[in-house]
């Protein structure tokens, strides 16, 4: 909706701030939900920034995505709730215009904890779980953390059987915890030592978000994912809603023919930096896609121009995700 936000987290990998002023328009909005629609994306996430900070315009393009069937989910920091009457008055507006799901971040950068200042009282969070709750809306909880942080997976199951009276099944049932770590870009680069950052050992694995989950942007760029790596280069962009028409449906056909993107699908960032023998550390796979595209970004063209051949019919034709690369492409009914 926009990169404002009345919160300046160190870890914000958008660096938002309260002076950003660069809002999407509505009717743009509005525009791309109707696009969407007849190519078929099923679920539109409004994020920012804080999206709440415009809460008319965020409750007309809900109620909008809504009436054109969208699975909707708002991201928020939550500082609204500062009572429990309070947060059940803006889900309630939010669940009438057609919201199904709300996700906010319980970690100590949203706290402000590595400051050792508690400038966000951690009530709201119980209060905004206990009226999703109540309204029966989706609540997703991120927790994001390093080395030095207080609040980790345990403790924010505790903290909430503590506060809410449920037991840990019934958190577990209720609220969807996703936890992750710093993303190296934006005012992290700058803002958290590297060391503290955890390295989060995922499996080796391909991308299964790029070319599926598109990032639509206030300045007018339209993102093949929503990675963080994304904010770091301009490597991932597809195409631009302010100077197209049918912006979307050209984003998805060029994305179709960028093998780079089908390559990062099948085999992903970290084994392609191996293959191309680049040890570094990674902390996740969107760490790892910001070290092959953004800092070594010559080294995997010239490997790419080298090695074309081999990476259409090895990695991506006869890889072990072929099934579903073949029906991923039946569907988007896409030229390859
Ligand atoms: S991380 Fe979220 S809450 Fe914090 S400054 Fe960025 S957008 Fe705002
Ligand atoms: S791994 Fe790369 S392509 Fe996939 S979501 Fe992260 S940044 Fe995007």
């Amino acid at each position: 909706m926009d990169y404002k936000c009345n919160y300046f987290c160190d870890h914000c990998s958008v660096s938002a701030n309260p002076y950003c002023n660069n809002p999407f328009p509505l009717e743009a909005i509005k525009k791309l939900l109707d696009e969407g629609k007849q190519l078929g994306f099923k679920l539109v996430v409004f994020t920012g920034g804080e999206p709440t900070l415009d809460m008319d315009k965020l409750l007309t393009a809900l109620r909008y995505a809504k009436n054109l069937g969208y699975i909707t989910r708002v991201v928020t920091n939550g500082y609204w709730a500062t009572t429990f009457e309070k947060a059940m008055d803006v889900l309630s507006k939010m669940k009438d215009a057609g919201l199904d799901e709300i996700n906010t971040s319980f970690d100590d950068y949203h706290l402000d904890i590595p400051k050792r200042r508690w400038s966000v009282d951690p009530a709201q969070y119980v209060y905004i779980v206990k009226a999703s709750i109540k309204l029966n809306i989706r609540i997703g909880i991120g927790l994001i953390y390093d080395s030095n942080s207080l609040i980790t997976r345990d403790f924010a199951t505790k903290f909430f059987v503590l506060f809410l009276g449920l037991t840990p099944h019934e958190v577990e049932k209720h609220i969807k915890f996703v936890v992750d770590v710093p993303a190296r870009v934006g005012r992290a680069s700058t803002e958290i030592p590297d060391e503290k950052i955890l390295q989060r050992e995922l499996p080796i694995s391909g991308c299964s978000d790029i070319g599926k989950v598109y990032g639509l942007h206030p300045d007018g760029r339209i993102t093949v994912c929503c990675g963080h790596a994304i904010f770091a280069t301009d490597a991932y962009d597809i195409g631009n809603w302010k100077t197209e028409e049918n912006p979307l449906s050209k984003s998805r056909e060029r994305a179709s023919q960028n093998l780079i993107y089908w390559w990062l699908w099948t085999n992903g960032p970290k084994k392609i930096l191996k293959e191309i023998g680049i040890h570094e550390r990674t902390t996740h796979i969107c760490d790892a896609c910001k070290i092959l595209m953004v800092d070594h970004r010559d080294e995997i063209i010239e490997y790419f121009k080298a090695h074309k051949d081999e990476i259409l019919i090895n990695d991506v034709l006869l890889n072990t995700r072929a099934r579903e690369t073949v029906e991923f492409i039946k569907k988007q009914e896409v030229k390859v």
